[in-house]
């Protein structure tokens, strides 16, 4: 037995928790260990930085998840970080909890994640999703899996594998799928949950922030600049942003594709996606982000013209040192 299986064994009250903006690996994981500890017959409560966005609302169906508000944080014995490993990604809750002394555990598939802030970690970046190694805690445990906590796992996979189409969807997710429909997720209905209760201005939103994309580096780089007015207009629509980057990752020679987002604090959210050989993490852990070799992300305390000029001048370096598709 593990560390890590011993703190799960040993202590009671767990406080779940993760990265700012969680992501449906992210509430997936989280919604698939607090089942898995309530069946342990441990007291389990997931509390985030930012609420479920509504693509992701179906989750609180069977799962109670609650969002920090600035208040006094509910006693617990441990709390588990999901999909990420530093305290610095879950915003003045991270403070919060880090002020508490509490141990912190780590469960994450990110490259480094053993040097984050967990004093006990399940890491394993060849990992697709974080829910995959929470689906295996499950087996480890001998317990039976629980349909909420099926649809939590089957959520973090399609979430991070983009519907089974990234490098990333190994036999072990294609395996899980399989067995996770037949503990009976219903696999169309979690699509139309995510991707088809869209605001009417979606459409409209996702026209223009494709014609926000520039190529830059010879054809090389697509790269979509999303201003405060077009983010404002997408936050209240709800509109997901990641729908920009598969139609620009798509486009011929295109090797990474960068979409630059102006938060309301004026900070800038950087995304890196690559298609084949440029290492987008070691681009963005330039910056301070980190991630996954073809999907990575990094916050820039820069003007969008800056932080397009930084992102323009990594990424021809990395295809330079890459070499390529270089004439
Ligand atoms: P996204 O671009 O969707 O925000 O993130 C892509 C991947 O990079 C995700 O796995 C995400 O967890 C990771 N990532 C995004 N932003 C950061 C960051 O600021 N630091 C680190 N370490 N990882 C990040
Ligand atoms: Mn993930």
């Amino acid at each position: 037995m593990t560390k890590f299986h011993e703190l799960l064994r040993a202590e009671q009250r767990f406080l779940l928790t993760g990265h700012e903006n969680p992501d449906g690996d992210c509430l997936g994981a989280q919604t698939a260990l607090f089942h898995l500890l309530v069946a342990l017959g441990k007291q389990p409560l997931i509390l985030n930085p930012d609420p479920l966005g509504k693509a992701h609302d179906f989750l609180a169906r069977h799962t109670p998840f609650q969002n920090f508000r600035g208040e006094a944080l509910p006693p617990f014995d441990v709390a588990v970080l999901l999909d990420c490993s530093q305290m610095s990604r879950v915003g003045v809750l991270g403070q919060r909890i880090k002020e508490t002394g509490r141990p912190v555990a780590v469960i994450d598939h990110h490259i480094g994640s053993e040097n984050g802030d967990g004093s006990v970690c399940f890491v394993d970046p060849t990992a697709a999703a974080t829910g995959v190694l929470v689906r295996r805690l499950w087996r480890e445990f001998g317990v039976p899996l629980s349909r909420p906590a099926a649809e939590g796992v089957f959520l973090s996979i399609v979430a991070d594998t983009g519907w089974f189409r990234y490098s990333n969807a190994d036999a072990e997710v294609f395996a899980m799928a399989s067995e996770l429909v037949a503990a009976g997720v219903d696999s169309s209905r979690i699509y139309d949950d995510l991707f088809r209760r869209n605001h009417p201005d979606c459409a409209a939103l996702l026209a223009e922030a494709l014609q926000r994309n520039r190529l830059r580096c010879g054809g090389r780089l697509a790269m979509a600049t999303l201003d405060k007015p077009l983010m404002e207009r997408a936050a209240r629509a709800d509109f997901d942003t990641d729908a920009v980057l598969d139609p620009l990752r798509s486009l011929e020679g295109v090797e990474v594709v960068a979409l630059l987002k102006e938060r309301f604090d004026g900070a800038i959210k950087v995304s890196l996606r690559a298609r084949r050989d440029v290492d987008v993490q070691a681009i963005c852990a330039q910056f301070g982000g980190g991630g996954h070799k073809k999907a990575a992300g990094a916050t820039l305390r820069t003007t969008l013209e800056q932080a397009e000029a930084a992102v323009e001048a990594a990424v021809q370096r990395a295809l330079a040192d890459a070499r390529v598709g270089a004439p």
